[in-house]
């Protein structure tokens, strides 16, 4: 491997709630190079905004969370060993983190510039430059007439507008990681596509290292180059993009990709979809936890979790099918037989 910017290990988080825990995150590894783009995907409750927070220590503030184990190496720190003060610094120049809802980020009492001003100097950025790099900034992410949309507020600007402009203020400290938690969820399918051509821009222009959160296997097809699938608090499936989309192994990321609207196809066959729902983290399953939905499911998968296999290329798969003993199967995508791993 490259440079790895971020080492994440045994990752475990917890929420305390009446009577017991959320065990939302549940073992998680993964690393990542400088100037990758990592795509980190699931349904809602997979565990996947949760990770992202726990590396920017979010997570921990005002919530009944907590941290049950691992590491997350950064830059040769622990961050989960930094006091809140020294997180919060990560979070002003290191590690930028940008939401569906751009007012997360975005303080609708401020001029939009002013903000992205006020994150420059927070960063250590000369005050006399800060205002001409702020209105920089707006015109990198295609801001139109950069100069007023600089003394504008949030409310004037359009859906698609906040977005870059929530995305200015995250890269105008030039972070060494992005982390976009579904960053265009909320958006029609033009600005959407608008919104992920500009990042992949950035991330050229600013060689930055992306983590890209989304339940969406299309948005992070033209831009990933690795893909954590992610189900029930567990990495269940990891391998590069094309491995992912084209020789896919965990029976949950099938029905991930079977889900995704084909244009090629006929509009009278109806787009599939997973039945049944994730498992409940508050007592998570012993076993798979995708065993309650899976097709394939053995009695093994509801009594024991099956291991990791180490496919080609790094891909790697926790799943019973790859179990020597397992049942013959095809799969779904390729058309092929699984080869037990
Ligand atoms: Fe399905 Fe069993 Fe594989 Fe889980 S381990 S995905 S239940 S076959």
């Amino acid at each position: 491997m490259k440079d790895v910017i971020l080492d994440v290990s045994d990752l475990a988080f917890s929420f305390k709630i009446y009577g017991g825990e959320v065990q939302a995150v549940r073992g998680v590894d993964f690393k990542i190079e400088k100037g990758e783009t990592l795509g980190i995907v699931g349904e809602s409750g997979s565990g996947k905004s949760v990770t992202a927070k726990t590396i920017v220590g979010l997570n921990a503030i005002g919530t009944s969370g907590y941290l049950k184990s691992g590491s997350i190496l950064f830059d040769g720190k622990d961050l989960t060993k930094l006091s809140k003060k020294e997180m919060s610094q990560v979070r002003a120049k290191d590690i930028r983190m940008i939401f569906q809802d751009p007012m997360t980020s975005l303080n609708p009492t401020m001029k939009v510039g002013r903000q992205i001003q006020e994150g420059l100097i927070k960063a250590g950025y000369p005050k006399d430059k800060a205002k001409t790099a702020s209105i920089e900034m707006l015109r990198k992410v295609r801001l139109p007439n950069p100069e007023k949309r600089y003394n504008q507020y949030p409310h004037e600007f359009s859906g698609g507008m906040r977005q870059r402009a929530m995305i200015a203020l995250a890269m105008a400290v030039n972070p060494k990681i992005l982390i976009a938690d579904e960053p265009t969820t909320a958006l029609d399918v033009t600005t959407q596509a608008q919104i992920l051509d500009l990042m992949k821009d950035i991330q050229k222009e600013f060689d930055a290292t992306i983590i890209m959160i989304t339940h969406d296997l299309g948005v992070v097809a033209g831009m990933a180059k690795n893909i954590a699938v992610m189900y029930a608090g567990k990495i269940v499936e990891y391998g590069y993009v094309d491995d992912i989309f084209e020789k896919p192994a965990h029976p949950y990321t099938w029905g991930l990709l079977k889900s995704v609207p084909d244009l090629e196809k006929s509009h009278k066959e109806p787009l599939s979809s997973i039945m049944g729902s994730p498992p409940d983290l508050f007592s998570p399953p012993k076993g798979c936890g995708f065993a309650d939905r899976c097709e394939y499911a053995m009695k093994i998968c509801h009594m024991e979790y099956p291991e990791t296999t180490l496919l080609k290329n790094g891909h790697k798969v926790s799943c019973f099918l790859q179990n020597p003993n397992a049942m013959s199967v095809v799969n779904p995508i390729t058309g092929l037989e699984v080869k037990h791993g």
